[in-house]
């Protein structure tokens, strides 16, 4: 009795307790002092351009994946992806003329995955909806049109509200007969860039050509059609080649005493191809790296063993981490937890769990070293990672480091997703709350629960 009131006094004392507090200190001040992510990031960016899959880029980034962890001791090696291969091309469209107005060219990016229009492009009329429902009382009315989706996107959240405009979509209007689709961007502030993404068609289903246009531009085209019909011309040159081999790039730090549990950490190494993808997905890449560097030089290494996982083609399919997953056959069971870093390079908030009972309670223990950082609060989001959803039917816990991302969306996805909109300061301490919780799952002597089964729809997804 006296012992044990003892112990849960000390327990109370020290919050964190059995982990050192001073690997904490160590870490989360070599992280923000040192701005080694930002680093990484750099020469990531400058040294391999945008990333598409099956592009020359995507492979310069596999290359320089396994050479950055490689410098830092790690057991790496390449699995073979098999990706999508989808090439942009020439692009452009316009409003035609009509009585009492001029015709003006439309700022539009093909959607990855779209076909090309035939050549000499698609001439149509215009018709608008906002949502899918909308579309689908349309009815056959789009046949030989080009169907416009439009949405009020504001906030960040409206990703998820909205986001099936542009999965979805094109495919929806495909089958009602529409020739085209364009997309309002899925974004929360636009210098007239369009914002790409993936649309999916189904297998052997019909396919139009289908494009995002930026946000002035969809508001130019809802206006117009206020007062009366519109007529676009579009011209697409992208083309889906047959699939290429690439690469996820996997490393291991081997736990010292349990190597058999293992931590799995991600990012993807692929990027949209309008631009370096500093924010999608260079920042978890430069994250991911950094950790396993800052780790991978403690004295000791940590209990259990932590996998770090650049996954390719998370964009426009999830290829790798549907190859990762499936690769580990009866071993999946061995995934204690995993961290995923997808979401963008803003400043660490809090943190989020996706864990049995008791987790949260694990995790809170270790964020007394994170609150210096402002991130020192468990929140209630939901802890995930497209990479992370073929892990699920597992029931892996998933903790992650919940970033500032209100502008985010900005950006995301777009020509303008380049380093020069990264704040190193703001990186380098989610560096540091990314590489601490990292540590914290691989050392803690407790392993967290594992969360409920998720519903079988949950595990699908692509494009975050
Ligand atoms: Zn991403």
């Amino acid at each position: 009795m006296w012992f044990s009131a003892l112990l849960a006094l000390a327990l109370q004392a020290s919050p964190d307790a059995g982990l050192d507090p001073s690997v904490a200190k160590a870490l989360i001040t070599e992280a923000v002092d040192s701005r080694g992510a930002y680093g990484l990031l750099t020469r990531l960016v400058d040294a391999t351009g945008p990333r598409l899959s099956g592009s020359p880029g995507a492979e310069r980034a596999v290359t320089w994946g396994v050479e950055q962890l490689q410098a830092s001791g790690l057991e790496v090696r390449k699995e073979p992806v098999r990706v999508p291969v989808w090439v942009r091309g020439t692009e452009r469209g316009e409003v035609l003329a009509a009585p009492g107005r001029p015709g003006s060219p439309l700022a539009l990016t093909a959607l990855g995955g779209s076909p090309g229009t035939p050549p000499g492009g698609i001439e149509a009329e215009l018709v608008e909806v906002s949502s899918l429902a909308e579309l689908r009382d349309r009815g056959a009315s789009v046949k030989g049109r080009v169907v416009f989706f439009n949405h009020a996107m504001a906030v960040p959240a409206d990703y998820r509200r909205f986001g099936e405009l542009r999965t979805k979509g094109p495919a929806e209007a495909a089958k009602l007969g529409a020739v085209a689709a364009l997309v309002r961007s899925l974004a929360t502030a636009s210098f007239r860039s369009p914002h790409t993404g993936s649309t999916q068609f189904g297998e052997g289903a019909r396919r139009i050509p289908a494009a995002a246009i930026a946000l002035e531009d969809a508001e130019l085209l809802h206006r117009l059609l206020a007062k009366g019909p519109v007529r676009v011309r579009l011209e697409l040159g992208c083309q889906n080649l047959p699939d290429a081999t690439s690469f996820d790039v996997v490393a291991d730090l081997r736990g010292r005493e349990r190597p058999e549990e293992v931590v799995l950490v991600g990012a993807h190494l692929d990027s949209w191809d309008l631009a370096t993808g500093a924010q999608d997905d260079g920042a978890g890449v430069a994250l991911v790296v950094e950790a396993a560097r800052l780790l991978a030089k403690l004295p000791a290494r940590p209990r259990r063993t932590v996998r770090f996982v650049l996954f390719m083609n998370e964009e426009n399919g999830l290829r790798g981490a549907k190859t990762y997953a499936a690769d580990q056959g009866g071993d999946i069971g061995r995934h204690v937890a995993a961290m995923e870093f997808d979401s963008g390079a803003g400043r660490p908030l809090g943190v989020a769990v996706k864990a049995g009972p008791g987790g949260a309670a694990i995790v809170e223990r270790w964020l007394p070293p994170l609150v210096s950082l402002g991130a020192g609060v468990l929140l209630p989001d939901e802890a995930g990672g497209a990479d992370l959803t073929p892990l699920a039917p597992a029931r892996v816990p998933v903790v992650q480091v919940v970033q500032d991302m209100s502008r985010y969306f900005d950006i995301h996805h777009s020509a303008a997703d380049t380093l020069d909109k990264v704040d190193a300061e703001a990186f380098s301490r989610t560096s540091g709350a990314a590489t601490w919780l990292i540590y914290a799952l691989a050392e803690s002597p407790e392993v967290l629960a594992r969360p409920p089964a998720p519903p079988p729809a949950a595990a699908s997804g692509t494009g975050r």
